[in-house]
């Protein structure tokens, strides 16, 4: 089966996680500030703060925001279910918002309708890679007094409007499970340029204490006082070596996903069955997953898993949970968007090692799918979406 994602690992990195091995630290020692200063470096802020998970760190950010009961965070529909369980961590009330039809991106419309008077942050999510359009959701979010923060799981390496994705909100969240840019095998990161919230998230991180073990060591010092609550979210020096060697394949590792997605948009561009997810013209993609749109979805995902084309499908909408459904509320009709696109899109194979070879085997095996499994019948709204007006060229 040729997977939807795979990491890249060499010799170097396994090299990396042996020397940890052979040291004095396993956990919280030197290799964890130097990928976090590596991470800065990236993300070009005053602060990053790893933790033990992409989730951990998402929870982290609502926690230093002092999201609680009677707080709603806006989020959008399309995502993975940790961008919104990180609200309900802290009890607060996850508002689902829709998504842009092309681009599967956050509604900026349909978040400025959803703000009540106890609406406290916005989580965008850069989905697939693609950055939001983070000019006016920082705009409206300074008009409402919120925190504009994102969830940058999918994007790390990208840019809006020259900026790095990890500077373009107040806080952004990052992850290194192994179909992630930067693979650790778990892991993730806050980036911040606010040094008080730095200070939250690394407390939060570890019992809410407020000085780490190599602190003590250094000031030869037993004493600690817990201020807060918190929990053991660490990520281990093994983890953070893993990801400073990793983080140095991150650029080649881009360049190679985005001539691959190129690839896919010539080649399906003149297809009336696979319909691409647009790119805006104004940032740099970093192509987490390849997303299209297909006509007759299930059959032509069954097709190609069974034909050994490890497809797959991002996301079934957050609100469509049951466990959403049973706590919220929520159901069908609420982000009509983001439920028609869930009937219909696609995550080809997409991850820096794959060969040309490979990436043409994929183009073949799409685009007679479709054919195979019977005449396309694409939902109405996607007829529109379709036959409308590309908002740029997809391959970048
Ligand atoms: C991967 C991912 C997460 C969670 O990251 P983990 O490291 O797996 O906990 C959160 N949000 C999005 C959008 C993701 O893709």
């Amino acid at each position: 089966m040729i997977p939807y994602a795979r990491q890249w690992i060499d010799e170097d990195d396994i090299a990396a996680v042996v020397d940890v091995l052979r040291s004095d630290w396993l956990t919280t020692g030197p290799k964890v500030e130097e990928f976090e200063g590596a991470l800065a470096q990236v993300a070009e802020t005053r602060h990053a703060v790893t933790f033990s998970s992409g989730t951990a760190a998402l929870h982290g950010m609502m926690h230093a925001l002092e999201i609680g009961p009677g707080d709603e965070v806006l989020v959008p529909a399309m995502t993975f279910a940790a961008s919104a369980n990180c609200i309900v961590y802290q009890g607060g009330r996850p508002i689902f918002v829709d998504v842009e039809p092309e681009t599967l991106l956050l509604d900026v419309a349909d978040a400025a309708r959803k703000i009540t008077p106890r609406t406290r942050a916005i989580l965008a999510v850069d989905y697939a890679g693609q950055p939001c359009d983070y000019d006016p959701l920082s705009a409206l979010a300074h008009r409402h007094n919120l925190a504009l923060l994102a969830d940058a799981c999918h994007s790390l390496g990208g840019s809006y409007r020259s900026r790095p994705v990890g500077s373009l909100a107040l806080m952004s969240a990052f992850s290194f499970h192994p179909v992630k840019h930067v693979a650790a095998g778990e892991g993730g990161a806050v980036t911040t340029n606010d040094a008080e919230l730095a200070e939250r998230l690394r407390r939060f991180r570890n019992h809410g204490i407020a000085t780490d073990h190599r602190e003590r060591e250094r000031r030869g010092s037993w004493h600690y006082e817990m201020i807060q609550l918190g929990f053991n979210y660490r990520l281990s020096d093994l983890h953070c070596a893993l990801g400073i060697s990793q983080l140095a394949k991150l650029r080649p590792g881009l360049e190679r996903r985005r001539e691959i997605a190129a690839r896919y948009d010539e080649s399906f561009k003149a297809s009336s069955e696979i319909h691409p997810l647009s790119v805006r013209p104004d940032l740099e993609h970093a192509y987490h997953l390849y997303v299209a749109r297909v006509a007759n979805r299930e059959a032509v995902y069954n097709s190609l898993r069974a034909s050994g084309i490890g497809v797959n499908v991002h996301y079934l909408p957050v609100h469509l949970h049951p466990f959403y459904q049973a706590r919220f509320g929520t159901g069908k009709g609420l982000c009509p968007v983001a439920e028609a696109a869930a009937e219909e899109v696609l995550s080809l194979p997409l991850y820096p090692k794959m060969s040309d070879q490979v990436v043409a085997q994929v183009v073949d095996a799409v685009t007679i799918a479709p054919e195979r499994c019977g005449a396309p019948h694409f939902s109405s709204f996607a007829r529109k979406v379709a036959n409308g007006p590309r908002l740029s060229s997809p391959s970048m």
